[in-house]
């Protein structure tokens, strides 16, 4: 059926490449697991998931054991990590679809063993999460111990991995990094004392990765017989973090990325019709832009409901014949108006970029974020569930 036409375009070969050039960024010491949370953050988990997967990736992150479940259908194979734990009740869908939780609540652990109980099953892999200064989730180093107990040899929980978040890594002072894997090595040596070994150290997001930060994680996860797993999710998606200015010389592998990734996402709409005004003429609800002159203006079908944010309205471009045309008046719910005086010969049908690039001109995730006063996560993320996702 022709379709509303409010699309993104998903280039799953540009997430293929961008996972290649991460892992080769990352090899030999540390391994990536993809995160596709959130949709694969807008971008599509069916087209994203197995185009990761394709390029090697061996582990996925979600956020939740339904996003699990989603991730599980289209890649049967990936290790898929729940990384923002699972919920009371979800431990038997847990198993049914071999997802690896992250815990740090005793509860949480009570769930799974319970499940696994119920299951039969004796050596359920999780991955303990450790709060090193973010206060978000985690179990404080210094209360670790009682929550080691319940790996031992006897139990049906296996401990797969150590996991905490760095939560500052694009910042040039590298002070919150270091302090936070100086705690990693203690609660390593910490596990080690309690007679456990993880295989995996699980630490590390684009930001970290793409700071050159890979070495020193692997180095750590080494010193303890284990192996680095690194989580970078927008970087996946063509985007490098945005770093503190301070940050100079820029690291080896920021500059890499910055040349290497590629954008995977466009965003597009078309023009529904076009008007010509005289000099007065007021636009939108309660007529915050009003022509100063006689105006061409073109109605997009894109508003704040597809994601479009508000904010935008009087004060952002869209892509129109490859030329930017001011949004004028305030963004609707479902509609948009761009003011397409000064591009001739327009007319209905044509295709709107919002974001992507035309001709020579191009809009980012950034460029949103700016003006809507967020950072290019939020922007994908709120790409509305009835903007559908084509791959190209
Ligand atoms: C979302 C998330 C990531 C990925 O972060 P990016 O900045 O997009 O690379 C990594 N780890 C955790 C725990 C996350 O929640």
């Amino acid at each position: 059926m022709p379709m509303r036409p409010c699309w993104v375009e998903i280039r799953a070969q540009a997430v293929e490449d961008n996972f290649r050039l991460l892992a080769a960024m990352a090899a030999p010491h540390a391994e990536l697991l993809a995160i596709v949370k959130a949709d694969a953050y807008g971008h599509g988990l069916s087209l994203c998931a197995p185009a990761v997967v394709r390029a090697g990736a061996r582990w996925l992150g979600v956020t939740s054991v339904e996003e699990g479940i989603a991730a599980r259908a289209v890649s049967p194979h990936a290790r898929i990590l729940v990384i923002g734990g699972l919920f009371p009740g979800q431990g038997p869908d847990l198993l049914r679809h071999s997802l690896t939780p992250v815990a740090w609540e005793p509860w949480q652990l009570d769930e799974i063993e319970a499940a696994a109980r119920a299951a039969g099953a004796s050596s359920i892999p999780v991955h303990l999460e450790i709060d090193t200064g973010m206060s978000r989730q985690g179990i404080a180093p210094g209360e670790l111990a009682s929550l080691l107990t319940r790996f031992q040899s006897s139990s049906r929980l296996k401990l797969d991995g150590l996991m905490t978040h760095l939560f500052a890594a694009d910042e040039a002072n590298g002070r919150i990094t270091a302090e936070q894997l100086t705690q990693m090595g203690s609660v390593l040596a910490a596990v080690a004392a309690a007679g456990l070994r993880a295989e995996w150290l699980n630490v590390g997001n684009s930001a970290a990765l793409l700071a050159g930060q890979a070495q020193t994680i692997a180095s750590l996860a080494a010193q303890h017989g284990m192996k680095a797993l690194i989580r970078p999710g927008l970087a996946l998606y063509g985007l490098s973090p945005a770093y503190d200015p301070a940050f100079d010389p820029l690291p080896q592998t920021l500059a890499e990325a910055r040349l290497g990734l590629r954008p995977v996402l466009s965003w597009k709409s078309r023009v529904v019709t076009v008007r010509s005004v005289p000099a007065g003429t007021v636009v939108g609800y309660n007529g915050t832009f009003v022509a100063t002159e006689p105006m061409r203006l073109a109605l997009v079908a894109a508003g704040y409901a597809d994601g479009l944010d508000r904010r935008l309205g009087n004060r952002f471009s869209l892509l129109v014949r490859g030329i930017r045309a001011p949004l004028a008046g305030r963004i609707s719910m479902d509609q948009a108006v761009i003011d397409v005086t000064e591009i001739p010969g327009l007319a209905p049908g044509d295709e709107v970029v919002l974001l992507g690039a035309q001709g020579r001109e191009s809009i980012s995730a950034f460029d949103h974020a700016e003006a809507a006063g967020t950072i290019p996560w939020e922007i994908f993320t709120r790409i509305a569930s009835r903007v559908p996702r084509v791959a190209i």
